[in-house]
């Protein structure tokens, strides 16, 4: 209920209140009043009529009573006047008949008790009061009751009754009654006005701080409160509006800012205090993962909290991030739908091969194919059964495209997606830098794990994975062999070609032993000529059958150095771990012991190691 129906409300009931009580209050006691005003009146008359009665006996002129009554109702006001005599006194002086009117039950309860008796009676428009009051024998004064009475003191000798009409003063009553209520009206009526003019800044500041605070909840603070009095309702009004203007200002200056790092704004209409709470909440969740992706070591884990905040953040399951070589001739799909190297699935797969194929990967721009479905040849329309949209973001690394990211948006998603792109782009934002210092560690590792000349890795990879090598054989109970190479005579090639064609000839021939192993299985550039090859899960008669095959390949292989034809040959140290020794590192010795015994026994063979070659001679 509003404060001015209140206040009325309030008003009227009490006013009704009190002017209630108050007409009950006048009514009683006027009522009180006139029965007090025509009680002391009769007992007045009823006084008069005693004395004259008694002076009326003692003249004896007690039969002319009713002349007397008759003129005493009208000098009194009074409507009718009689006598009853007690049978007391009828015994002693005899019944008179005449003009005697028998006793009521009222005045037989007077003579018998001596009490008087007064009573208020309804007489159509009249209002008749009516006193019986009786009279009692005493002994006091002279001449007294018992002188002619042969009664005793304290009996009752008789009684008079007489009525008066009240009406004209319950007239009066009313009428005054009537003034007090009017006056009461009127004061309250002014009161009300009063207070209405004295509420009405009240309720109309209230009223208006209402509206402007359901304004506010809306979003918009633009909203006043106009002031309309000097006084703590004033003040009031301009502290609402000082409240608003901050928070219209402050919000606005967040919207701006945060605007700034989104590019999202909020929308014309749209609730800017829970387009900032959502725009802000944004950011702290993409400042969250900044936090987390900066403390991620290698490039997949980042790449895969990428995919986790496209499945929990944006509720998007369909999705493939790509990465360009750092060749930039080859793209590799990283994760897909969620799944690490999944192949992939949303685009022509020749874009793998020919990058430039892809057009996010091409042109450095994000790609809207929510718009524009056809914007791009690549995409995989037959890849699903419905139409989808898509989006591919570019991710720029050291300036140029490092990796993509592509959206596959159905239909029922777009319009969220395409609202929620602004934060897509934040997220994809503050992981580009990252994503780019972790290929830069990436690349400069690799690089000092790598021999450049040959493309093999180095004495330095190998030191830095045999743990995890070693720990990967132990758990499976596998074998490794390991083959030590070093090339027959190969200072002649420096001292007769030159070094040129020396690297040449090494080059050649860290291809055939690239080639003559499995993906899985390790070369490694170990010294000069020297080369060390680990076989997984590799041993015995296979292991030595591998090595035979490289020496054969070799021997057979032509260098073409500058217009001669060069032929080489390989000599090949076998050893297994853990057969022949349980520490790698001893088993890469006992391969070098073998090849040592290569050498000895004539070169251009392969010799497996046998723990006497260990005893006998060598003391390493
Ligand atoms: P053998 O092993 O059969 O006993 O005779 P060798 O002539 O191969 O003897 P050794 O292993 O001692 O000679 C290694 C030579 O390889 C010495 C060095 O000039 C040459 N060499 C090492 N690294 C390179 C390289 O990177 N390029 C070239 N061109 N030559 C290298
Ligand atoms: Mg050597
Ligand atoms: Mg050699």
């Amino acid at each position: 209920m509003r404060l001015n129906s209140k206040i009325t409300l309030f008003f009227l009931a009490i006013s009704a209140a009190l002017i209630a009580v108050l007409v009950a209050i006048s009514l009683y006691a006027f009522r009180s009043f006139s029965i007090a005003t025509a009680t002391e009146h009769i007992r007045t008359a009823a006084e008069i009529v005693r004395v004259h009665l008694t002076e009326a006996m003692i003249t004896g002129v007690i039969d002319q009573r009713q002349q007397f009554l008759k003129r005493l109702t009208e000098v009194q006001g009074l409507k009718s006047a009689y006598v009853i005599r007690s049978p007391l006194v009828d015994q002693q002086f005899g019944k008179v008949s005449r003009g005697e009117v028998p006793p009521d039950d009222i005045e037989l309860q007077v003579l018998q008790d001596g009490k008087p008796q007064f009573r208020v009676i309804e007489n159509g428009d009249d209002l008749i009061f009516r006193g019986t009051i009786p009279y009692v024998a005493n002994a006091r004064g002279m001449p007294n009751c018992l002188q002619c009475h042969q009664v005793r003191d304290g009996d009752v000798l008789g009684a008079v009754t007489m009525t008066m009409s009240i009406a004209p003063l319950r007239q009066q009553a009313i009428l005054t009654v009537a003034g007090i209520v009017g006056a009461v009206t009127l004061f309250v009526l002014l009161l009300f006005v009063l207070l209405r003019h004295l509420l009405r800044p009240i309720s109309d500041t209230a009223n208006a701080v209402e509206a402007v605070v359901h304004q506010a909840i809306e979003g918009n603070f633009k909203g006043q409160v106009n002031k309309q009095t000097e006084d703590e309702i004033g003040q009031i009004a301009t502290d609402m509006n000082r409240l608003l203007e901050f928070l219209d200002k402050g919000l606005n200056r967040i919207g701006r800012d945060v605007a700034q790092l989104t590019g999202r704004a909020p929308k014309p209409g749209e609730n800017l205090l829970s387009a900032t709470i959502d725009m802000v909440e944004g950011l702290t969740k993409a400042s969250h993962f900044k936090q987390a992706i900066e403390e991620d070591e290698a490039k997949i884990e980042i790449y895969q909290r990428l995919a986790t905040t496209f499945q929990d953040e944006f509720r998007l399951n369909e999705f493939s991030i790509y990465e360009v070589a750092s060749n930039k001739n080859e793209m590799s799909t990283i994760i897909v739908d969620g799944t690490l190297n999944a192949p992939c699935r949303w685009c022509n797969p020749q874009i793998l091969d020919r990058p430039e194929t892809c057009r996010a990967r091409r042109t450095g721009h994000l790609v809207d194919g929510i718009v524009q479905p056809d914007i791009c040849y690549a995409f995989n329309q037959s890849a699903q059964g419905e139409e989808r949209g898509y989006l591919c973001f570019p991710i720029i690394q050291s300036g140029v495209v490092g990796s993509v990211v592509q959206l596959v948006v159905r239909d029922e998603d777009k319009e969220r997606i395409q609202a929620a792109l602004p934060y897509i782009q934040v997220y994809l934002r503050e992981a580009a830098p990252v994503l780019e210092a972790r290929r830069l560690m990436e690349t400069l590792k690799e690089s000092t794990l790598r021999d450049p000349m040959t493309g093999l890795n180095n004495r330095r990879f190998l030191e830095e994975y045999v743990e995890t090598l070693v720990a990967n054989v132990r758990r499976k109970r596998s074998h490794l062999a390991i083959l030590m190479l070093d090339l027959d005579y190969f200072k002649m090639v420096n001292d007769t070609y030159g070094h040129d064609a020396g690297d040449s000839v090494l080059k050649a021939i860290s291809q055939v032993m690239k080639q003559s192993v499995r993906a899985s299985d390790m070369v490694i550039r170990y010294g000069g000529e020297e080369f060390l090859i680990v076989l997984q899960d590799s041993c015995g008669d296979h292991a030595f059958q591998v090595a035979e095959n490289i020496r054969q390949t070799v021997e057979k292989l032509r260098i073409n150095v500058g217009g001669t034809v060069l032929q080489k040959t390989i000599s090949i140290g076998l050893a297994d771990y853990p057969d022949d020794s349980d520490t790698f590192w001893q088993t890469v010795k006992f391969a070098d012991v073998a090849l040592y015994r290569a050498k000895e026994s004539g070169r251009n063979r392969v010799v497996r190691f046998d723990p006497e070659m260990w005893t006998d001679k060598h003391e390493y």
